[in-house]
């Protein structure tokens, strides 16, 4: 599958904000967008106004980049959001949340949903203790997302658990850290995200 190879602190110095792809740095003084806060490119300290379309335009990729999708994953989650009872954007950020990639991010298994994806799709995960390889499976209450026996030595995911007290886990996720047992306890609501996103503009943005 293609995916995104160049710079990830460039994406986040282009949307003007925090993105947290890059794991444990992200938390210290070497971030990126705390020594440069502007955007890349030869103009990037240049002035830029945006129109509304330019606007939406941003959030939908701060988002997209966010969670590590390419466009066409985000369009289908986004229809798919579209033809679920209530709104669109809230919808939208759910199905995001619920991903299997972000949730082994969120329970602190990995510093970064790219690193999530890459042992989801590596193996290491056992959801409802079955072998899981898709990252973009998406969980419901009630499932478990385990570290698999063999993975449990894993210096990535053992490093990441315990460095990840800073981290907290949402309300609607549990974690044994001992037992390197997560469990889902019900559906991610819109305060869960709590991430500056404005996903109205990224429904306009599909709507023209
Ligand atoms: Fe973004 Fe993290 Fe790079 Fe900072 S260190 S610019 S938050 S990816």
């Amino acid at each position: 599958m293609a995916r995104y190879t160049g710079s990830v602190c460039r994406l986040c110095r282009r949307e003007g904000t925090k993105l947290f792809l890059k794991g444990d740095r992200c938390f210290t003084e070497k971030c990126a967008i705390d020594r440069r806060a502007y955007p890349p490119g030869q103009h990037g300290q240049g002035r830029v106004r945006f129109s509304d379309y330019g606007v939406q335009l941003r959030e939908k990729q701060k988002v997209k980049r966010m969670y590590g999708l390419l466009e066409k994953q985000f369009r289908s989650t986004f229809d798919q959001a579209s033809r679920m009872k209530g709104r669109s954007g809230e919808n939208l950020l759910m199905l995001l949340e619920r991903r299997l990639d972000n949730v082994v991010y969120r329970l602190g298994y990995t510093t970064s949903r790219a690193e999530a994806r890459q042992l989801v799709k590596h193996g290491h995960f056992l959801v409802n203790g079955r072998k899981a390889l898709s990252p973009g499976m998406k969980v419901k209450p009630g499932w478990t997302i385990e570290v698999r026996d063999r993975s449990q030595k894993v210096a990535r995911i053992a490093g990441a658990l315990e460095t990840s007290e800073g981290r907290a886990v949402p309300q609607w996720l549990e974690i044994e850290k001992d037992q390197m047992k997560g469990t889902v306890k019900a559906m991610p609501q819109r305060e869960d995200v709590t991430l500056p996103i404005d996903e109205q503009l990224i429904v306009e943005l599909y709507s023209r």
